[in-house]
């Protein structure tokens, strides 16, 4: 126990603190998924690490400015840089955006249009097609730049404010954001010609996700995960360093399994990233295999110091959500708590597999209104370490039922 707690620290102290930053394409992504493998193969697991190929970026800052009166602009993740100036026209709704003649001017878009974030144009889980009818409507428009007021958006963005209406590496037109106050603030220099230099810049990188297994695996494969990414520049303590930190010490407590079962441990790359590569990679890689999973348990969000670790369940067998109903009485910091869909496990349920979701129940409770994700708020102070061996032993006793 006493040894568990030590490396628990370790390995958060690792990932979400000397690590400052886990964005995918980044030297740190790079850092934590070889720390990962390093310490899940000394524990005796069979390691598999998947490549590809993803954007990383870095933000050089952005100004604006009207005469002699100026802004506060951030750039939006992933976006390209620009230096231009150029007539600003407002829009704040989808029908104005379809009206307004935006070619070769600076766009502000507010209100109504503004306050939902954007899916990335290629993302396949969750893509409304009122956001693909902006986005394309934008593309065709040709504006030589677009900034963003915004407001709060937690379901989407995370706890931000403002948040990055658009982010994603695959979209052309560079674009900043701003708080609503300053949008108000902008909204009077319509029609007058504005300065927008933003020193932002795309780089190639590469990423991986690291499989490890063990067991025999006649009776199906259970399969583990956590996403080992953070957003740009952001502790991601909470989300998700915890996981990956509960991941190892369920290898530590599996160390010696001898079940029928495989078991498959995942630190997927990449669901704070806007094209998600290592989730799709591995859905590519197990395409006609995903009725060999039995079940998949993903953590996300879990250990957080106030309130109680919540177990969610999808599809499971009634078998199976006795058993992990009975594992889960045994602790006293383990509740059930209510579905949320915001996670890998939805990769799982989506292709027809029963799945569990581990997280804390302040989360999934303030999942609408909370200010600690995606936000230097996300830090080691919020996370408690009892928690997540609480939640790594009630896993290892479910497994081996
Ligand atoms: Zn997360």
């Amino acid at each position: 126990m006493e040894k568990l707690y030590q490396n628990s620290v370790a390995h958060l102290i690792f990932l979400g603190d000397e690590i400052t930053d886990r964005s995918v394409g980044s030297d740190g992504n790079r850092a934590a998924t070889r720390y990962f493998e390093k310490i899940i193969s000394s524990l005796g697991w069979n390691t598999e690490t998947q490549e590809f190929e993803a954007m990383d970026w870095i933000d050089g800052g952005a100004s604006l400015r009207c005469g002699e009166d100026s802004f506060t602009v951030f750039v939006s993740p992933y976006s390209p840089g620009c230096d231009v100036a150029g007539q600003l026209i407002c829009v704040s709704s989808f029908e104005e955006l379809e009206r307004a003649k935006i070619t070769g001017k600076i766009l502000l878009l507010h209100g109504v249009i503004a306050k939902e974030q954007l899916m990335p144009k290629n993302f396949v889980f969750y893509n409304p097609e009122e956001h693909q009818r902006i986005i394309s409507l934008l593309e065709s428009g040709e504006p030589d730049a677009i900034i963003c007021a915004t407001g709060r958006n937690a379901s989407l963005a995370g706890g931000v404010y403002p948040f990055p209406l658009i982010e994603d590496g695959d979209f052309d037109i560079p674009s900043v954001f701003m708080t609503e106050e300053e949008g108000n603030r902008l909204l009077l220099y319509a029609g007058r010609t504005v300065a927008l230099k933003s020193i932002s810049k795309r780089i190639q990188g590469k990423g991986y996700n690291v499989i490890a297994r063990k067991g025999r695996g006649s009776n199906g494969r259970i399969v583990i995960t956590a996403h080992i990414d953070a957003k740009k520049g952001i502790p991601g303590a909470i989300d998700n360093a915890s996981g990956v930190v509960i991941l190892l010490l369920l290898a530590e407590l599996l160390k010696d399994y001898a079940g029928n079962k495989l078991i498959e441990m995942v630190a997927l790359n990449g669901e704070d990233y806007y094209a998600v590569p290592g989730q799709m990679l591995y859905i590519k890689n197990n395409r006609d295999r995903f009725q060999e999973i039995l079940a998949n348990i993903n953590i996300d969000g879990a250990g957080y110091k106030e309130g109680r670790s919540a177990f969610s369940f999808y599809g499971l067998s009634e078998d199976m959500e006795n058993d992990i109903k009975e594992v889960i009485q045994n602790f006293d910091g383990i509740t059930e708590g209510q579905q949320w869909v915001q996670g890998d496990h939805s990769i799982f349920i989506q292709n027809g597999v029963p799945a569990i979701a581990v997280s804390s129940q302040w989360f999934t409770d303030h999942i609408d209104s909370q200010e600690i994700t995606h936000t230097p708020k996300d830090n080691l102070d919020i996370v408690d370490c009892h928690k997540l061996i609480e939640i790594a032993q009630a896993l290892n006793m479910f497994i081996r039922k």
